[in-house]
């Protein structure tokens, strides 16, 4: 089974169909499906001008205030949001996620930009937050002044949606998966709040090469020859920064946008992680702060932006099984069809590949952090509107109107994408139906209207979501559209995964709109991707017409991107003559949801053993570059309830000063692996893998493994807590260079 939530998806069909099966026959269920995103401003970045060289600091130009909250949820089980594939739950953690948030206040207005390292926020996951955050803070923070964003990682947990096609996808509604991330999100937002001090923000960007590239060239190349040759790529590879600093221009953060996926690791891995978007906040605050990763006040969010054709994996697509290209136009190998047509690279595995992209991004932000000497001044404004995109009349021309479509889903959207290609016979850039598929899907769900497939035209339609509404409705037809102004630098928070040139259109549009009365003079635009509530992708209408996999998950037909432009104009207009839009139809909060996973078992462990005994126990030697591992009877991770802040593993070092042994590792480290094992018969092992960085100082150190299990007592389930650790081993670096 295959696929992505948000960029593949090629065993949603399968898995919708397994659905409907079981549903049918009254069993259980199982599986399925698909997701998206967005980011920064044009082809040129803001000009430099270097600072008078002795130039007293201004007065404070802003309020500011940052925060960071671990948004880690259950590493076991829970499927991770993103290929959509059914086996990949997750089995452990790989690095730890974030939310970060930044609140900007200009004495007057207040806004709030929350990048948080998930697969996307879903509006289930939005109306919950803003409902915390009223019952917290009363008004202050609304609808109108918060955006949030996610990073699109696809590693993880997922279930937090209320629609059927993402709740089917991840399980259902996870009550444990939805909590951590909804009081992650309210606790970043609540320690931004409350160290907001007066302090200085800094506009730059610049480009950053090799780190991306477009995974529907074909589709791209169906733009107008003249708007291709303003552009010299065919990804956006501008990094965009804002850095933050108090009053006496110390640096407290730094937000930074570049429309890449987050799908270097790829859908072979169970690890929660962050990927590449997250690793780069990572290495910019270990750079800036002391300590372990999450520790610090200083905060670097990575925001996504328009990315919704755009790639990590810089080798480009191979078939797996030949090492051949691909197909172009359809994505697809000879023998294996799409599955076998991967993208690969940089590096020669998915975490090589993580961290190179990682370090690029992050690299590329510290030199523009470091440089940055544009002050962005100027008052604040927001404008959000909720939008039915089902049915948004848009102006082609002076003479003709065009309607968004209801919800579908294409053909080849169940191909997925070069990261991470479907299981069964679709393709991209499928223009026509295929009967077999037809008729099944007709005969389990019916078939799409006339009316959608027309509207929808000239996407053969494989789901006609906007037309399911069992147990309940399958797509979000409510969204929200919303933009921030930091005084020079616009936010579009746009809900999907919006492609190369789809973002170019969108962001010269506002740009457009906000200076055409000679205000917002020298504005920069950025994308943030993600936002809010999703909705898979957003093509242009040229893109739309070779129905790659991204033309195939816009799912409002093809004028969705001229509807967005024109809400965003709309909202642009408002900022700009100081009124209000309406608010618009407020999208549905869904009482009654449906949880497909199974309440965790009770452990049990090998005879003559306890929990958090070692298996298997490390060496007694290594050098900086090997692996030490260590294995432990474990229980599973769900019973350690709420896991923010915790780790459920640590690399120590013995101190011979203090006698007394040093953390140097947790499972947020990118230097550790933990994966937890279920075995057969409700056992289950914890291996922790060290990967020996080549700055390990010499020394002495040991594992150690924290967990839960849970057991039957007295004819009732009780939850106890164990630890384990390994024998004590060297680190050698004399050994190292001995041999
Ligand atoms: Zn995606």
């Amino acid at each position: 089974m295959t696929c992505k939530i948000c960029c593949c998806v090629a065993s949603v069909l399968q898995v919708v169909l397994s659905v409907f099966l079981v549903l049918l026959t009254a069993a259980c269920v199982t599986l399925a499906v698909v997701l998206v995103t967005v980011l920064n401003e044009g082809t040129t970045g803001p000009g430099l001008t270097p600072p008078p060289p002795s130039a007293p600091p201004s007065a404070p130009t802003y309020l500011l205030g940052l925060g960071r909250a671990d948004c880690t949820g259950p590493p076991a089980e829970v499927p991770l949001m993103g290929y959509a594939q059914s086996g990949q739950t997750a089995a452990g953690i790989h690095t730890r996620l974030y939310s970060r948030a930044f609140i900007v206040d200009d004495g007057e207005k207040r806004v709030v930009f929350v990048t948080a390292d998930i697969g996307m926020v879903s509006q289930r996951l939005r109306l919950e937050v803003m409902k915390a955050l009223k019952l917290k803070f009363g008004s202050l923070y609304h609808r109108g002044n918060v955006v949030l964003s996610g990073t699109h990682t696809h590693c993880g947990p997922g279930g937090y949606f209320q629609y059927t096609l993402f709740m089917l996808s991840t399980k259902g509604y996870i009550k444990t998966a939805v909590e951590p991330l909804v009081d992650a999100i309210v606790k970043s937002i609540s320690l931004a709040h409350e160290n907001m001090r007066p302090g200085h923000i800094y506009r730059n960007s610049g480009n950053l090469q090799n780190s991306s590239l477009n995974r529907s060239p074909h589709a791209y190349h169906n733009n107008p020859q003249d708007e291709r040759d303003r552009f010299s790529e065919n990804t956006d590879n501008q990094v965009t920064i804002l850095k933050f600093t108090d009053q006496d221009g110390d640096g407290i953060g730094v937000l930074s946008w570049f429309a890449v996926h987050a799908v270097s690791m790829n859908y072979t891995n169970r690890m929660v992680s962050s990927d590449n978007m997250g690793l780069a906040s990572v290495l910019m605050e270990l750079d800036k702060n002391q300590g372990l990763p999450g520790e610090g006040r200083f905060v670097a969010g990575f925001s996504s932006s328009n990315l919704g054709d755009v790639t990590p994996n810089t080798r480009g697509p191979y078939c797996a099984n030949t090492g051949l290209k691909c197909d172009y136009i359809n994505g697809s190998c000879p023998v294996g069809g799409t599955k076998q047509c991967q993208n690969v690279g940089p590096g020669d595995d998915m975490f090589e590949s993580t961290r190179i992209i990682a370090e690029k991004i992050y690299r590329k932000t510290k030199e523009l952090y470091s440089t940055a000497v544009e002050e962005v001044t100027g008052p604040l404004y927001f404008a959000h509107q909720w939008v039915d995109m089902s049915n948004v009349s848009v102006k082609i021309n002076k003479t003709h109107t065009a309607s968004t479509c209801k919800p579908a889903l294409g053909h080849s959207f169940a191909a997925g994408t070069t990261d991470g290609g479907g299981d069964l016979n679709f393709t991209q850039g499928m223009v026509e139906g295929d009967p077999f598929w037809d008729g099944i899907r007709d005969a389990l769900v019916g078939p799409p209207s006339n009316e959608t497939q027309d509207c929808h035209r000239p996407k053969p339609i494989l789901f006609s979501t906007g037309e399911m509404s069992w147990p309940l409705p399958w797509h979000p037809t409510i969204i929200d559209v919303q933009m921030l102004v930091l005084g020079s630098v616009a936010i579009l928070a746009v809900p999907g995964e919006i492609t190369t040139m789809s973002g170019r259109r969108l962001r010269a549009a506002v740009k457009q709109e906000l200076q055409s009365h000679g205000a917002f003079e020298d504005l920069q635009v950025v994308i943030a991707g993600l936002s809010n509530v999703y909705t898979h992708y957003i093509t242009t209408y040229e893109e739309y017409q070779l129905q790659r996999y991204e033309a195939a998950s816009t799912i409002f037909g093809p004028h969705t991107l001229s509807a967005y432009i024109q809400k965003f104009t709309e909202l642009s207009r408002a900022i700009r003559e100081g009124s209000e839009p309406d608010s618009g139809p407020e999208p549905p909060f869904f009482e009654k949801l449906f949880n497909l996973l199974p309440a965790a078992t009770t452990d049990r462990k090998p005879d003559n053993t306890s929990f958090g005994d070692v298996l298997e126990q490390v060496y007694p030697l290594y050098r900086p570059g090997d692996v030490a591992s260590v294995t432990f009877v474990s229980g599973n991770p769900r019973h350690s309830g709420d896991i923010r802040d915790r780790t459920f593993i640590t690399v120590e070092r013995f101190n011979n000063d203090s006698d007394s042994w040093g953390v140097v590792h947790t499972d947020a480290s990118w230097e550790t692996r933990f994966h937890w094992l279920k075995g057969a018969d409700r056992r289950s092992n914890a291996t922790v893998q060290w990967f020996i960085p080549d700055s390990a100082p010499s020394g002495i150190y040991r594992i150690r493994h924290f967990g839960h299990y849970k057991e039957i007592k007295n004819f009732r389930p009780v939850i106890q807590a164990f630890t384990g650790q390994s024998e004590a081993f060297t680190v050698s670096r004399g050994y190292y260079s001995a041999t």
